[in-house]
């Protein structure tokens, strides 16, 4: 079986286990997430699904992306300020590095035990459900610019 008929069986087991239809659209736009190699908004998705689905609009990859999400296929990567929104293919729950300038958004692989956190949340009578490093800071090329910057060349 190929990664895509995998992908495609986990997909339709999931919606038929909620008694959902499977279509064209949710195949499609699943595929195309699968296939990101990074974060990408709604818009990159939208872009990269538009051939395969020509009648396909915003909402609607919204709509399905949602959809997507509660079937835990796909995730939203955190990120900082009012930063457009993205998602991502790998639905188990990783580290981020998010940039204060650009808004890039960066996959970091640390293992970090955030149990204490998650625990401290609970003992204060919140309802924890999750939790995940993100580092903010500068990317590799805004630290890179902003070290030319303040380091002309005389
Ligand atoms: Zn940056
Ligand atoms: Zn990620």
């Amino acid at each position: 079986m190929t990664d895509t008929a995998a992908q495609d069986e986990l997909l339709i087991a999931r919606l038929r286990e909620r008694g959902l239809r499977v279509t064209a659209q949710r195949l499609v736009l699943h595929r195309a997430i699968r296939g990101m190699s990074e974060h990408a908004t709604a818009e990159e998705i939208l872009t990269t699904a538009s051939p395969l689905l020509p009648n396909l609009s915003l909402p609607t990859v919204y709509s399905t992306l949602e959809l997507l999400e509660e079937l835990d296929l796909v995730r939203r990567a955190p990120g900082i300020g009012s930063g457009p929104v993205l998602y991502e293919p790998r639905p188990e729950p990783h580290g981020h590095f998010a940039c204060r300038r650009c808004g890039r958004v960066e996959d970091l692989d640390a293992d970090v035990d955030l149990g204490p956190a998650v625990a401290a949340a609970g003992a204060a009578r919140m309802a924890p459900d999750g939790a995940e490093v993100v580092v903010t800071g500068l990317c590799a090329q805004c630290a890179a610019e902003s070290a030319a910057v303040s380091s002309p060349t005389p």
